[in-house]
């Protein structure tokens, strides 16, 4: 008997008809011979409108009790689906996060999962139970709820099956890992498999179709990951170890990100000790800063950008107000509509030629960019949001992804 685990994400378990559906699935694969562990999302936007009712009692809800909040969308799911699974004939169990031994840091609302005490789940899994487990939470060392940020049900799932020393297989609304969002450019084509190393490159600059530090964990503890269509009916993306005979292509994938905002700082006086100040200050104010570029010295001055969080822009006026205080000639420039655009793939390591590529389309297409930044496999761009539909589809068409 092999052992799975499997996850369902929120559109997949939006509707009790949806939850019915998924039953089935798994009971046909129970009956195959396989033992199942099975992370669920909550139903639909169910975390989108506990946020809301948060918000609606205080303008700062606290952590702690935020995560209480979040945590029951996830066991609303699970306690469902093991129902209908009993109902359908098969012994089935929902456990908590606490329940399934998920132990995490004692911070809420994006905690990591520290330890699985596994052997909760394997005597579940002993008595020939389908075992669902509710995503996206675990218990701190004082007993309390936590939750590990949004996505991060993906992340349960694979830390379950690390574990386990089992697969792990996604289910959600697309068919598998395309080159490009197929929301964004319909004419994406679907990967029959992905490396850790890409698919964290793109799951980090923008790709949501699977959780950055889920994709971190099945690297370090080399669990293949399956991403699919949750009627399981078409084939889908393997994530996986690349073997030598596996082609690597130059450009496997694009990734788009609007959740940052670019900060320019203008007439800096050019000393090492101002630069290292504004970026010490970044740190300590714990703002998570991502590309950054430097113009050359003309008269002693130098402009500096660089790119945040758009969630952390009230921290950055308060930066703001403090350099203002400090260095008397800068001047300060927020803007907030622009999009990182990002192209990843192995083949970059020994291919050249791929900047001049991106240069090229730009260029022919009137498309201003600000920054770039570059890694042994990726190139960033920050461009106006207004050019991202054409930039997506020129680089698309260019590179056949
Ligand atoms: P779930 O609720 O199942 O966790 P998500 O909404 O988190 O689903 O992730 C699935 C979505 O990820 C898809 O609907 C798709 O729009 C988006 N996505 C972004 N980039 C990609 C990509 N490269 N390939 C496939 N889907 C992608
Ligand atoms: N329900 C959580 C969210 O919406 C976790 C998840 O779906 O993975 O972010
Ligand atoms: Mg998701």
């Amino acid at each position: 008997m092999s052992t799975v685990v499997q996850k369902y994400g929120g559109t997949s378990v939006s509707t009790i008809d949806k939850i019915k559906f998924i039953a089935k699935l798994l009971a046909k694969r129970k009956k195959a011979g396989d033992n199942l562990v099975v992370v669920v999302s909550a139903m639909g936007n169910t975390t989108d409108k506990l946020i809301e009712l948060a918000n609606n009692v205080s303008t700062n809800p606290s952590k702690r009790e935020l995560d209480m909040l979040l945590s029951t969308g996830e066991q609303i799911t699970s306690a469902l689906l093991a129902m209908t699974l009993k109902d359908i004939g098969y012994d089935a169990i929902a456990l908590t996060g606490f329940q399934a031994g998920i132990k995490t840091e004692d911070k809420h609302t994006r905690a990591s999962i520290l330890d699985i005490e596994i052997n909760k789940v394997k005597n579940h899994l002993k008595e020939d139970k389908i075992v669902i487990v509710a995503g996206f939470q675990g218990i701190d060392k004082n007993g309390n709820i936590t939750t590990l940020g949004r996505g991060g049900s993906d992340t349960t799932a694979v830390a379950l099956a690390a574990k386990l020393n089992c697969p792990c297989e996604i289910y959600t609304d697309v068919e598998g890992i395309y080159g490009v969002d197929p929301k964004i450019y319909p004419n994406a084509k679907k990967l029959d498999y992905i490396s850790y190393d890409e698919m964290l490159e793109m799951a980090s600059l923008g790709a949501k179709v699977i959780e950055t530090r889920a994709v971190e964990l099945a690297s370090k503890y080399k669990v293949p990951i399956y991403i699919a269509l949750n009627t399981g009916s078409v084939s889908g993306t393997y994530i996986k170890e690349l073997d030598e005979s596996m082609e690597e292509k130059v450009i496997t994938g694009l990734t788009t990100s609007d959740d940052d905002l670019m900060v320019t700082i203008n007439n800096v006086l050019y000393d090492i000790k101002n630069i290292c100040y504004i970026f010490n200050r970044l740190a300590e104010m714990d703002i998570n800063i991502d590309m950054i570029s430097q113009t050359a010295p003309i008269y002693g001055y130098v402009n500096i950008s660089f790119t945040a969080p758009k969630d952390s822009k009230n921290l950055i006026l308060k930066l703001v107000d403090e350099l203002k205080a400090k260095m008397k000639d800068i001047e300060i420039d927020i803007q907030e509509n622009i999009t990182k655009i990002s192209v990843v793939g192995l083949g970059m390591r020994t291919q050249s030629g791929v900047a001049a590529k991106l240069f090229k389309i730009f260029s022919d297409n009137n498309i201003q960019f600000k920054q770039v930044t570059t890694s042994e496999i990726r190139i960033s761009y920050t461009i106006n949001t207004k050019d991202k539909e054409k930039a997506v589809f020129k680089i698309a068409e260019e590179f056949n992804i």
